[in-house]
């Protein structure tokens, strides 16, 4: 597969804008700074953000097991998802495939950027309909989104049915693993030398800790990272961000003890929610939510505001008829939840 022939043929032919901080790639302590026009005056933020955040991707490199330079980095997954709609997709001419129920920003920046959506619903497991998917497909389909662990159903999808999508799609593959830190299932960036055609994303938002940073990323090839570098915004993470990321990634073992703690407490819960009467099935989760069908979800939600408890209705989903989603709290939230579904 040539990748450069799915690249919108503006963006192939940009030439990107140049920093200041772009074209001194210097790092030296006594160098004097009078490229950028900023205000010279220290205060810890007066400097523009290394555009290319090192410290940040040399950390997540180790973390992860990826080489730094198939990793790109942007203001949330929500940038990262932008960014590869506007590398590939062509405004009034080509469509994306999306998998409801599933997370509602393909849609969103499908819309905004003018992307015709095809869906085709996961089946009656939540697993993708594979034969059927590839069957919708046609030339001008660029975008395949794959949410595994899918939001907001929890479930991972089977290897089997992933590896042939990314095999026989004929355009890009993007498997969204935001949850994938809750999961036992490997993460599909360790196999982007075998696929040239997958991108994985993942964040901070959520199993580390730090949704309020917006630090979204991105794994891929290094053709395709250096497509989405030339057309990302320069400063795109900002200096607090790259500052606070690198200070919870050096201490990394604090995540992997909140991840166990928010496992034990998602199995604690499951059990708990099998005596709530109105609750008729727990779907498995390998996320850090659970999503349950109960006999009226508008009902059951309405009465949880009431009580003080905000929790996501997705009764409107397809396939998701009655469901309500619980994200895993702390010991103490989760009680008060469990006590309050079993008074009302
Ligand atoms: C929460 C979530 C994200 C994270 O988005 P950020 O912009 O990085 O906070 C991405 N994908 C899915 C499916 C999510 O549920």
């Amino acid at each position: 597969m040539n990748i450069q022939d799915l690249i919108r043929p503006t963006v192939k032919v940009l030439k990107p804008y140049s920093s200041a901080r772009d074209e001194f790639q210097g790092n030296s302590g006594d160098m004097v700074f009078l490229d950028a026009n900023e205000n010279p005056f220290e205060n810890g933020v007066n400097r523009y953000p290394d555009p290319k955040q090192q410290t940040v991707k040399s950390l997540l490199s180790e973390i992860k097991g990826i080489p730094k330079q198939n990793i790109l980095l942007g203001n949330g997954s929500d940038e990262v998802l932008d960014l590869i709609y506007r590398a590939f997709c062509e405004p009034n001419h080509d469509n994306i495939i999306t998998l409801p129920p599933t997370y509602g920003m393909y849609s969103v920046l499908a819309n905004i950027n003018a992307i015709e959506i095809k869906s085709v619903q996961l089946d009656e497991n939540f697993q993708p309909k594979v034969d059927e998917i590839l069957e919708i497909a046609d030339s001008n389909s660029k975008l395949l989104f794959l949410c595994s662990p899918n939001n907001p159903t929890g479930n991972s999808f089977e290897a089997s049915s992933i590896e042939k999508l990314i095999k026989e799609f004929k355009g890009i593959v993007v498997i969204d693993e935001a949850y994938i830190d809750f999961s036992n299932e490997e993460s599909w960036a360790s196999r982007l030398s075998e696929f040239p055609n997958l991108m994985v994303t993942q964040t901070l938002s959520k199993a580390y800790g730090m949704a309020g940073i917006r630090l979204g990323i991105c794994f891929a090839s290094e053709e395709i990272i250096s497509v989405l570098n030339r057309i990302k915004p320069p400063y795109n993470v900002n200096e607090l961000t790259q500052q606070k990321a690198i200070s919870q990634l050096e201490q990394n073992e604090l995540t992997t003890q909140q991840v166990e703690a928010i496992l034990q407490e998602r199995e604690a819960l499951v059990k708990e929610l099998k005596f709530v009467d109105y609750i008729s099935k727990i779907y498995p989760s390998d996320a850090n939510f659970i999503l349950v069908k109960v006999d009226d979800a508008t009902k059951r939600y309405n009465q949880l505001i009431k009580k003080g408890i905000v929790i996501r209705n997705r009764t409107t989903q397809p396939g998701c008829e009655n469901c309500l989603r619980f994200t895993v709290g702390t010991p103490e939230e989760n009680k008060i939840l469990i006590d309050t579904l079993k008074s009302i």
